[in-house]
């Protein structure tokens, strides 16, 4: 099968072909093959490595399913995803580590929302989640301070790469393949099949499932889907605490987030080799691999500035946009929003760490896309917005995507 580089090429024709070997894909492709135990499966990736974007730049912390709106899809699938993620890494021998996470009020104005995090914590039947005052976050995590704080206990931190390594393993068991160095520049769809083209020729498939990640939202157009709502990347840049401080820090340390910007605001998370990872900022950029922020593709950069959704957002929250900028240009200013709730924390404790870019989907009026959407064209199902708790979601999310797809195909 190959992980990386060289491969045998793709077959000309297969049941199911998957785009994208991210953490998504290969659960979706897994899943195919665990209901169609007959069927032929492909996975196209792009890249000469499987899941070498999103789901190995990320936090690596398996939420527990708190922040998000009751019934919502990532309600569900995160709590669901995180349950059977626990059992799929004990089951295949990799480290997940239920390490805790608090999430910290530091003054008055956060209870509401505090408040508003519990009652959907205990609504999306997140297990053992608990309001604890500022004792019990000093019996937890001495080092923190905060006035009131929610405990989750079941979060814990992972090594997505490894999971991902993993369902590849069970796709190349299960006699499915995957097929690097294969970018998919188009999809068109007829009684006959679906033809997907790909650097190394065609496939013609029965039906295509499409995850692709930051770039989802190119494939879908292309193969007649709405243009709303567009991908535009924002880079996430993480610290590091130096080695000696690490005892700050015991589990994962939250803010209490902005409803309106869930996905801003800087947590502190130690990872399964101890490191203690601070961060991220959350900068527009002008690549959807812009892990250097100096990587710009003109035409990744004039799909954001074309977006009218783009203006939008900015004109909106022009002043955390500018918050952003700051953390992003200024270790010492990203450091400052930590202090907040680790008080001993300074500038002087922070090493430069890694860099990730999310592929946020944002509607044509400025409003970010919160939740998970799949939607259908002909033959095809396209996983349109899959950020974070994705990675954490992604046994649940390819059971939603096998039952749509199955829907669709009757
Ligand atoms: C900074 C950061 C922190 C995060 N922290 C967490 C966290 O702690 N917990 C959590 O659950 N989630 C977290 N996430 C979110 C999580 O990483 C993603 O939701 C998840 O990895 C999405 O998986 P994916 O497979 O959809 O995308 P990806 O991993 O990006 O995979 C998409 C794949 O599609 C391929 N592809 C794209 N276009 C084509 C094409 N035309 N042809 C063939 N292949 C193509 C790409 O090369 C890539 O391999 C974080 C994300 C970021 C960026």
């Amino acid at each position: 099968m190959g992980r990386e580089g060289t491969t045998p090429d793709p077959p000309r024709g297969c049941d199911f072909v998957v785009v994208g070997a991210g953490i998504v894909g290969l659960a979706a492709a897994r899943e195919l093959t665990r209901r169609h135990p007959d069927a032929s499966v492909a996975v196209l990736e792009r890249e000469q490595r499987i899941a070498s974007h999103q789901t190995t730049h990320s936090s690596g912390v398996i939420h527990a399913g708190i922040y998000y709106r009751p019934g919502s899809l990532k309600a569900q699938l995160c709590v669901a995803g995180a349950r059977e993620l626990y059992a799929y890494c004990d089951e295949h021998g990799i480290e997940a580590r239920r390490t805790g996470k608090v999430i910290v009020a530091v003054d008055g104005d956060e209870l509401p929302r505090l408040d508003e995090l519990e009652r959907r914590g205990r609504a999306n039947g997140v297990e053992g989640l608990r309001r604890i005052d500022p004792g019990e976050l000093g019996e937890i995590e001495p080092h923190a301070r905060g006035i009131a704080a929610l405990h989750s206990p079941n979060t814990g931190v992972v090594d997505f790469g490894r999971v991902a390594a993993a369902l590849a393993d069970d796709l190349e068991r299960a006699g499915a393949t995957i097929h690097p160095g294969c970018g998919v520049s188009s999809t068109a769809a007829s009684d006959a099949g679906i033809d997907v083209a790909h650097a190394r020729g065609t496939i013609r498939a029965g039906a295509a499932v499409l995850c692709a990640g930051a770039w989802s939202d190119r494939l879908a157009v292309a193969a007649g889907a709405p243009a709303e709502p567009r991908i535009v990347p924002f880079r996430g840049v993480f610290l590091r605490l130096r080695p000696e401080r690490r005892h700050l820090v015991r589990g994962s340390i939250y803010p209490v987030p902005d409803p309106e910007l869930p996905f801003l605001g800087v947590h502190l998370t130690r990872a399964l080799d101890s490191e203690v990872h601070m961060g991220p900022s959350a900068l527009m950029v002008g690549g959807r691999d812009a892990y250097r922020l100096r990587r710009v593709h003109g035409r990744d950069l004039l799909d954001t500035l074309a977006w009218p959704g783009t203006w939008r957002l900015l004109r909106r929250h022009w002043r955390p946009t500018l918050i952003e900028l700051r953390r992003a240009a200024s270790r010492r200013s990203l450091v400052a929003e930590l202090r907040r709730y680790v008080p001993e924390l300074s500038a002087a404790d922070a090493l430069p760490g890694f860099a990730g870019v999310r592929g946020q989907a944002l509607a044509r009026d400025g409003t970010l896309v919160d939740d998970f959407v799949v939607s259908h064209t002909e033959r095809a199902l396209h996983v349109r917005n899959a950020p974070s708790p994705a990675a954490t979601s992604a046994l649940a999310l390819a059971r939603l995507i096998a039952d749509e797809l199955e829907a669709q195909l009757g």
